[in-house]
Parts: structure tokens; C-alpha cells; sequence
């Protein structure tokens, strides 16, 4: 048995430490610390926009969330369709040529899960996966358009380690946009290698088609004193947009990864299952059902001033009052309801539309 003033140093340590087994603190990507004070664009790398006939530079674009291509609806507002998954963190280092020079950390202890090296295999060129565990499941970093990868599979990494340089691999990028594109994931389907195979697929269960990013830079401010990250806590604060109801045929993989987001009976299983998602396609929340559905249906839809299309990442469609999910909105659920090799609906080809940049 341990001694009295053992357990109080062993409680003084762990209040020092300030975090339980599974709390997880996370820090900034590299040594841009602008997000924690000034932000906007000198932490945001800027995109190239052309809109009414104007060219700007807005920092904005590098933001996560809906926040690319602008539109202006009837009510004369402004509005943006398209989704960017990450932040991207503008260098603060340059050598005489103007190469980006900063080192990429891990922004938590984690192991490396997945590495891809060839820039031409992906948008999001040469990018990193780390696998980070947290009470409420495993969730996953991911670093993008890198100038190189000095990290392996496999290995443990805390926010010390260099785990890469920034850089300007993947689609759509050059010198002067160099930048880290930083994403913090949930993972749809740890089966998604069945889903979607080679040749269309070169990443397995890390392809960005698998990985919902939210907004990591939420997360990073909300760390900024060291206070542990709550998934929970996050998804309490999202709004939900959109609710499909979908046959229940099993425990979907994605529930037995994050089974705090099942918030339906227990006791026995529900005929259906209605998941609730943001406009951005974050699932929220999960809900029992009474009804029977043999394939995923939309029940509800946040009425907007235009189309559905324009604010769920073209994933449900119509006017408020006949919103139904499209092509691309029907595969995303599927992503979430293969189990064990099949499909309650039949299978149809994984959406490959998404860039990041
Ligand atoms: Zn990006």
C-alpha cells in the first residue's frame, strides 16, 4: 500500500500537471504565435478572390468553415458556399529566395498514423496524420502542403518535436502562399479503405474524404491556458443544421469511436437513427428513432435566405420547405452507416470534389 505522503506527492504532481489520463492540451502548429493576440492576417494566410468584379486578399479565406466562394443572396447579403476543412497558418520565417522556413510540431502528444510523402498523390500534397487520444474518443491532426516529412509511422510525438517544414506542395498553391494547412478530425469509418479502394483512393482510412475537420482554431484558443480539450464540450456549442434519419442495422463504427455523441435509448435497438449535423457536415449529435426508413432521408432543415446547396457543402439541396440530401450528401451518410462489409443502402462512388488549399 502506498504511504500517505506518496499518494499527496503523486496528487501534487498530477495537480501540476493539471491533466487526468485522456485530458489533452493542444498547442500551436509552429512558432506563429499571432493567433493567441492578434490573429487575422497575420496568422491567416490570405486567398486570391475575385468577386464583383474585385481582386482581394482576404485572410478570412484561410479560416475554417464556410468561408470560400462569395455569393450575394436576394436579401442583398453576402454569403459563402464553400467549405475549408483546416486554418492555414501563414509562415513567419523566410530565407533569402523567399522559402518558407518554419518547423511543424505535433499540436499534442500522439503517434503518427499516416504519412504521405509524394506531393502528387493529394491536393493536400505532402501531408501528416497524428492520432491523438482523448477521453472521448480518438481524434486525428492532420498537416498539410509540407516542404518535407521528417516523422515516421508509428512514432510518438509531444509538441516539442519537429515533425516536418512548412511549405507550398499540393494543388493550387505557390512560394508566396506557403503555408501550413492544419486540420483537427473525427474519423467517419475506420472501414473506409472498403469503401472507397485504389485506384480512386490512395489513402486508405486517412484520405480527407474520411476526416471531418472542425474548427481547430477554436480549439487552439480555447487551449491557449492550458486548459485540457473537451470534445464534448466543443459539440455543445455547434448549431445544428440539417437532421437525416437513416436505417439502424448495428452500432456504426463512428459511434463506437465517439459513443458520447449517441444521445438515443439504450435499452434495446432503435429502429432508426437521426443524425444531426452542422451546416458545415459536422455530426453533433446522434438520436434514437421510432420510425422505419430503408434508405437516409433529411427530416430537418434550417430555412436560409437561398438554396440548401450553398450552405451544407452541396449535401442537401432545395428550398427550405423541399430540402432533400443530394448525390454527394447520400454518400457522406453512407460513409457513416457501412458496417461489416455491407451497406444498408447500395453503395455508390465516394465524392471527390473537396480541395483543400
Ligand atoms: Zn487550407
Amino acid at each position: 500500500m502506498r504511504s500517505p505522503l506518496l499518494q499527496l506527492l503523486m496528487f501534487l504532481l498530477l495537480s501540476l500537471t493539471g491533466t487526468a489520463a485522456g485530458d489533452l492540451v493542444f498547442h500551436l502548429p509552429t512558432d506563429n504565435k499571432s493567433l493567441y493576440d492578434k490573429g487575422g492576417d497575420s496568422y491567416f494566410m490570405y486567398v486570391d478572390r475575385t468577386f464583383e468584379g474585385k481582386t482581394t486578399k482576404p485572410w478570412e479565406g484561410g479560416t475554417w468553415g464556410l468561408v470560400r466562394n462569395p455569393f450575394r443572396a436576394s436579401n442583398g447579403n453576402v454569403y459563402y458556399s464553400r467549405m475549408h476543412e483546416g486554418i492555414d497558418v501563414k509562415p513567419i520565417l523566410r530565407d533569402e529566395n523567399n522559402e518558407p522556413l518554419d518547423d511543424v510540431r505535433p499540436i499534442a502528444h500522439g503517434q503518427v498514423a499516416y504519412t504521405s510523402e509524394d506531393p502528387r498523390k493529394s491536393n493536400y500534397g505532402r501531408y501528416i496524420v497524428i492520432a491523438h487520444k482523448i477521453k472521448e474518443g480518438t481524434v486525428y491532426s492532420l498537416y498539410a502542403h509540407m516542404a518535407s516529412v521528417t516523422c515516421q509511422v508509428g512514432q510518438r510525438v509531444s509538441p516539442q518535436d519537429t515533425i516536418g517544414r512548412l511549405g507550398y506542395s499540393g494543388v493550387g498553391l505557390n512560394k508566396t502562399r506557403a503555408h501550413c494547412h492544419l486540420e483537427l478530425c473525427l474519423m467517419i469509418n475506420a472501414d473506409y479503405d472498403l469503401i472507397d479502394q485504389p485506384p480512386s483512393n490512395k489513402h486508405g482510412v486517412f484520405n480527407g474524404q474520411n476526416l471531418i475537420g472542425i474548427n481547430v482554431a477554436d480549439v487552439l484558443r480555447a487551449c491557449k491556458n492550458g486548459k485540457p480539450f473537451s470534445l464534448s464540450r466543443y459539440f455543445s456549442r455547434q448549431k445544428e443544421h440539417y437532421r437525416v434519419r437513416v436505417p439502424c442495422i448495428g452500432i456504426m463504427d463512428f459511434l463506437k469511436r465517439y459513443p458520447f455523441l449517441y444521445k438515443g435509448r439504450r435499452d434495446r435497438r432503435p429502429t432508426s437513427l437521426e443524425i444531426a449535423f452542422t451546416k458545415e457536415g459536422v455530426p453533433i449529435a446522434i438520436y434514437s428513432s421510432k420510425e422505419k426508413v430503408d434508405a437516409p432521408i433529411l427530416v430537418k432543415c434550417t430555412p436560409m435566405p437561398f438554396l440548401q446547396q450553398n450552405c451544407t457543402v452541396n449535401r442537401v439541396k432545395g428550398s427550405s420547405q423541399d430540402a432533400t440530401l443530394t448525390a454527394s450528401g447520400m454518400r457522406y451518410v453512407n460513409n457513416f452507416l457501412w458496417l461489416e462489409g455491407r451497406y444498408p443502402v447500395p453503395a455508390t462512388q465516394p465524392d471527390t470534389s473537396s480541395t483543400p488549399q
